[in-house]
């Protein structure tokens, strides 16, 4: 049985790069074309299975020609696939991304079989789900389906609450942990989020019934709060180049559950570090599964 199980979505995204974004019905020529594999359930648990963890993945896949590569793509770095399921008459979720010289972006999704994973999955792969050591879920296939995979969790439930919304209240009291990136945080509370009013939109996140809190910050690293203490913990990333930040989240999500499995014995402040450390080292990479770390002695640093 895995350690780490993930419900959620897997995407392709195909990214082109031009001068400038396209005007209406216009054609541009462009400078280069990459095509890399996404989603964020599949970047986490991929993330979590390259650092060691022990990985499997509940997600549907298209029966087109990206449906059996992406699998290969998640066996090759250890996940089971034993619940990753092809879907009939259906694509596989795909990202259609420009982006500009300026840093500009357009980006069109079709979810596709994302949207295809539902309570019969669950239902079907129960044993899994219950015996998880952590479940990680995020909201990029149908809520009510992570919702029945929280309801059964027994383990750590971690919830990566993006793309962010604001309609997900009855999951929040199953959640152990709730992850979410500022903006994320903002739209749940309905405050915008701010370092002066960094303690009291923690509050509030627990005030939605959740174990406990981490909203992440970019380059100043991520911030904690558990229901136990109600103490705030704020962990700094370490200054470095960015080149690439897509999938940072995804990365310390991945890490987080690697960590919180492998090192039971180490306090939460430590754990937080090491994601951060993880995501930090992602954003000195071009692209995003590509760009996670493999396994490497993460506590050597003190946080
Ligand atoms: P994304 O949507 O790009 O996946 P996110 O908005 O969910 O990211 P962030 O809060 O931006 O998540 O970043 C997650 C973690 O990645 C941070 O806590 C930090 O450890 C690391 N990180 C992100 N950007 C930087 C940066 N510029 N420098 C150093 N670390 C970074």
């Amino acid at each position: 049985m895995s350690q780490i199980v993930v419900i959620g979505s897997c995407g392709v995204d195909f990214t082109t790069y031009a001068p400038r974004l396209p005007k209406p019905g216009e054609t541009l020529i462009g400078s280069k074309f990459t095509t890399s594999y996404g989603g964020k359930g599949a970047n986490q648990c991929v993330a979590a299975a390259k650092l060691g963890g022990k990985t499997s993945m509940i997600c549907r896949l298209g029966n087109d020609q990206w449906g059996d590569k992406y699998r290969d793509n998640l066996e090759q770095v250890g996940v089971d696939t034993t619940y990753v399921k092809i879907t009939p008459n259906v694509t596989t979720g795909i990202a259609q991304i420009s982006v500009a010289e300026s840093g500009e972006n357009q980006i069109v999704i079709v979810p596709g079989a994302n949207n295809c994973l539902s309570k019969e999955d669950v239902k079907n792969s129960a044993d899994l789900i219950t015996n998880a050591e952590v479940l990680i879920g995020q909201l990029e296939t149908p809520y009510e389906t992570t919702l029945e995979a929280f309801k059964l969790g027994k383990g750590i439930k971690l919830l990566n609450a993006a793309p962010a919304r604001s309609d997900i209240k009855e999951i929040l009291p199953y959640c152990s942990i709730l992850c979410v990136n500022e903006p994320e945080a903002s739209l749940i509370t309905n405050t915008e989020f701010d370092m002066k009013n960094a303690v009291a939109i923690l509050k509030q996140l627990l005030d939605t019934g959740c174990e406990s809190v981490i909203i992440t910050l970019g380059p100043e690293g991520a911030v904690y709060m558990s229901r136990i203490d109600q103490q705030p913990i704020h962990v700094f990333s370490e200054r470095v180049n960015a080149i690439d930040t897509t999938g940072a989240g995804d990365a310390f999500v991945g890490a987080l559950a690697t960590y919180l499995v492998t090192y039971k014995d180490k306090p939460m402040h430590q754990i937080i570090g090491a994601a951060c450390q993880v995501a930090t080292m992602s954003v000195t990479k071009e692209g995003t599964q590509t760009s996670y770390p493999r396994k490497f002695d993460a506590f050597k640093k003190e946080y």
